[in-house]
């Protein structure tokens, strides 16, 4: 940071602290959104590792849930409105990971519609926007709707029925160039069972992808 930004944020901090989102304390001005000693607490694992998840080429995360502040982390990601936040742990995972590909389609796993419209943005975007700012890999939103059932089916068309079942759907046709020959890379915030990010494959292996990978914040083991 330049000598005469750091002032600035130096005279900001005077008027309104921030605070570390990990554990709460004042931040110094020359750190951004951790602290340093929550900054040293997260064990970035090079490369990532977590179990085979058969639809995907290769699965990498970043952190374990249980492990130093992630888990504070992620809960004021998604609860506190902090998704700057996220972009910041995307753009650190980044750094701790071998890159992909430039022409690797970041795709992160969608909300349903009502958790979007309480949340007012989707984790996994910002984190995959985080990736983007480091990797400079394209960020390809939307490619990817989630629905909950909501109602009982039978009154519903057919299309209806399809937009009221539970599931993960890709958008088609896209209106976007064929991604039969492409690298996908699906972005999601934390991985616990796999449910979600295999429903995401599903999905997006009905266009062929030339590889399938998964990049995920935490994992809770
Ligand atoms: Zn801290």
């Amino acid at each position: 940071m330049k000598y005469s930004t750091q002032l600035l944020v130096a005279m900001a901090d005077a008027i309104a602290p921030r605070y570390c989102s990990g554990c709460r304390g004042v931040l110094m001005p020359v750190e951004k959104h951790l602290c340093t000693t929550c900054s040293d607490r997260l064990r970035w694992r090079p490369n990532g590792y977590s179990p085979g998840l058969p639809l995907f080429d290769r699965v990498r995360v970043g952190l374990s849930f249980d492990v130093g502040p992630v888990q504070s982390l992620v809960h004021a990601g998604k609860y506190n409105g902090q998704k700057e936040l996220f972009r910041y742990l995307g753009q650190c995972m980044a750094h701790s990971m071998d890159p992909l590909p430039l022409d690797t389609l970041l795709i992160p796993v969608p909300l349903t519609a009502l958790k979007m419209q309480r949340r007012g943005y989707n984790q996994s975007h910002w984190i995959a926007m985080g990736l983007s700012d480091i990797w400079e890999c394209p960020v390809l939103e939307r490619a990817l709707y989630r629905t909950s059932q909501k109602k009982s089916q039978t009154s519903l068309s057919k299309t209806e029925r399809r937009r009221n079942t539970e599931g993960v759907f890709a958008h088609w046709p896209l209106g976007i160039p064929p991604l039969s020959e492409s690298r996908i890379a699906l972005v999601d915030d934390t991985l616990t069972t796999g449910a979600t990010l295999q429903s995401c494959a599903l999905a997006l292996r009905l266009w062929k992808p030339a590889r399938l990978e998964a990049l995920a914040l935490a994992w809770a083991e």
